[in-house]
């Protein structure tokens, strides 16, 4: 989704035969805007900040940025200082961007010159940044990372106690925000969620005053306490359900994905489809050739196992999914009912992106970030927000 292939909202009147893609995102960002507008409801008082990282999901970060701003939002979440790069100038000036990932060694001026605040994971890095600061000769902001028990980014707890108690590094960088993540969020009664909030807040209240966030998606469904001074929400801002728990009532599906059918054929019994022969017409069938396939993000592993929607029907995928195509079974809709140049639901209302990211045995995060750059993208709801 690379804007060089973005359709712009204004235009999205266009009629099909202007564009020549095989598929169709349509992306609401009127319920992008519902969904942080519940999220920060539910959250307060606790700030509501967002994650953007990969390009927002794979959504766009020039599309949805502006709408989550005019939705109140002030605090960013990247995970690169290239994102964090890209990003800077969509933001206004009392928005505060953080760098989950850190900062690599020489990236300091970079980051400092345009306000980024790293979150800073190790007490290597902590000690760069102290240093590079104290050479700068002013206090550099930045936020630390605790590992309170994912084993993945983070300054270990015991760790974290030398720079508490260390003067020089508190004068030197001053914290903006003490995070952590939890592993088993989207679990809800998973106990492991109490042993890293307590493991959290005690590390987090050896440094007074300094806000703290734990809570991602996931996290801001669990109990309240969960949710400390500020909520890190990413998947749920983007329409997928966060957890085992359905949060339907706060969280509304934003992509619509539809592929184009390219060709309509009738097949005799025994007749084989698509690479490898994988599927055999045990009937005489209707077939029709969509033009999404695994290079658009589209799961491979759907061959077989995934389908499409139209016309009140699910239609099977039939054999495995190409690089640009795949070929659904058409057979029991109405004669006529579906034609060359016409959509069919993929990602949708008929099919959630929950359901085909567990028929594609993955998740809504790995499907829609993995959403191709051919896509024909329809920003809807986008009134009033100004790019
Ligand atoms: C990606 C990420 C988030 C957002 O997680 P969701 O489950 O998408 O809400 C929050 N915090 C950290 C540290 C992350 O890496």
């Amino acid at each position: 989704m690379t804007d060089s292939f973005a359709i712009d909202p204004t235009a999205a009147g266009l009629p099909d035969a202007m564009t020549a893609a095989g598929g169709r995102l349509t992306i609401d960002l009127a319920a992008l805007r519902a969904n942080y507008a519940r999220l920060a409801a539910r959250a307060a008082p606790a700030e509501c900040a967002a994650v953007v990282k990969a390009d927002a999901y794979g959504l766009g970060i020039a599309r949805v940025v502006p709408v989550l701003r005019a939705a109140g939002c002030r605090s960013f979440f990247v995970a690169t200082v290239d994102e964090a790069l890209a990003l800077a100038g969509l933001l206004g000036g009392d928005d505060i961007l953080y760098v989950l990932n850190g900062v690599p060694a020489g990236a300091e001026a970079m980051l400092a010159a345009h306000g980024v605040i790293p979150v800073l994971n190790t007490l290597r890095e902590a000690r760069r940044w102290q240093a590079f600061a104290q050479d700068a000769g002013r206090p550099l902001p930045a936020a630390l990372q605790l590992d309170s028990g994912m084993s993945r980014l983070g300054v270990a707890c015991d760790e974290a106690e030398t720079l508490a108690e260390d003067p020089a590094f508190r004068a030197a960088v001053p914290l903006r925000l003490i995070i952590s993540h939890l592993a088993s969020a989207d679990a809800s009664a998973d106990s492991a969620n109490a042993d890293q909030y307590a493991r959290f807040a005690a590390t987090a209240a050896r440094f007074p005053g300094v806000p703290r966030s734990l809570a991602n998606s996931a996290g801001i469904f669990l109990d309240e306490r969960f949710r400390f001074d500020l909520v890190r929400p990413g998947i749920a801002l983007y329409g997928a359900q966060p957890a085992d728990v359905d949060h339907r009532d706060a969280v509304s599906p934003v992509v619509t994905l539809e592929a184009r059918v390219l060709q309509i054929r009738d097949v005799p019994v025994g007749a084989g489809v698509g690479y490898g022969l994988t599927f055999v017409a045990a009937r005489p069938s209707r077939l029709a050739t969509l033009g999404v396939g695994y290079a658009d993000g589209w799961p491979r592993r759907l061959g077989g196992i995934g389908a499409a929607w139209f016309g009140g029907r699910t239609l099977a995928i039939a054999g495995r999914v190409s690089m640009d195509s795949m070929t659904i079974d058409i057979t029991d809709l109405a004669d006529g009912a579906l034609g060359e140049g016409d959509w069919v639901e993929l990602i949708g209302p008929h099919r959630p992106i929950e359901m085909v990211a567990q028929e594609a045995d993955t998740i809504s995060y790995e499907l829609l970030t993995s959403l191709g750059r051919r896509y024909q993208v329809v920003a809807t709801g986008a009134d009033g927000v100004s790019a």
